[in-house]
């Protein structure tokens, strides 16, 4: 398939030709003629001459003059294929995720005169410094067995063997107890 791109600044067009050339054996070569631009294309043993004038090109049925005609420098250049886009190549399975570094490894931001540093949060500019307690103070509330309970629904004060709210009757305890 040979494609034909022409077209200055602000305006392209483009012509596709399918021409039956079989392999090519050597890279074309591109001449500058007196007429145009052809191109050379040696494939299964024999030459191809696609002529190129204007914004058109065609295939030359019989090989064209080339007597003083400069060879002009071709580049290869990747263009892909839009019309037939290549196969995706299949996912590669995500890498699993590295697990978070624990805060306490971090070190602390030094920063001039700030300071940062984590668990607790503590930033220092200056002479000010704040802090952040990530951890509570107390321990976490005991267990259900501890008393005084309170109803979770109105918050009236109940007897921790209540299975449910004397004020409200709101069920205290899980069903599958
Ligand atoms: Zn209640």
């Amino acid at each position: 398939m040979v494609t034909l791109f022409s077209g200055g600044a602000g305006q392209q067009q483009s012509q596709a030709n399918g021409f039956e050339t079989g392999i090519w054996q050597t890279p074309p070569v591109l001449f500058q003629t007196t007429t145009g631009l052809v191109i050379r294309i040696e494939a299964a043993g024999r030459q191809f001459f696609i002529q190129i004038q204007g914004g058109a090109m065609q295939l030359l049925t019989t090989a064209p003059s080339l007597a003083g005609a400069d060879v002009v420098a071709l580049q290869q250049v990747d263009t892909g294929d839009h019309s037939q886009p290549e196969p995706m190549e299949p996912m590669q399975p995500m890498e699993p995720m590295e697990p978070m570094k624990p805060m306490e490894s971090m070190k602390p931001l030094r920063m001039g005169n700030m300071e940062m540093r984590m668990n607790p949060m503590e930033m220092q500019m200056g002479n000010m410094r704040l802090r952040m307690e990530t951890t509570p103070k107390s321990p976490p509330t005991p267990p259900q067995a501890a008393s005084p309970r309170f109803c979770t629904q109105c918050g009236a004060g109940v007897s921790p063997h209540d299975r449910f709210c004397a004020n409200c009757g709101h069920r205290l305890v899980p069903i599958t107890e």
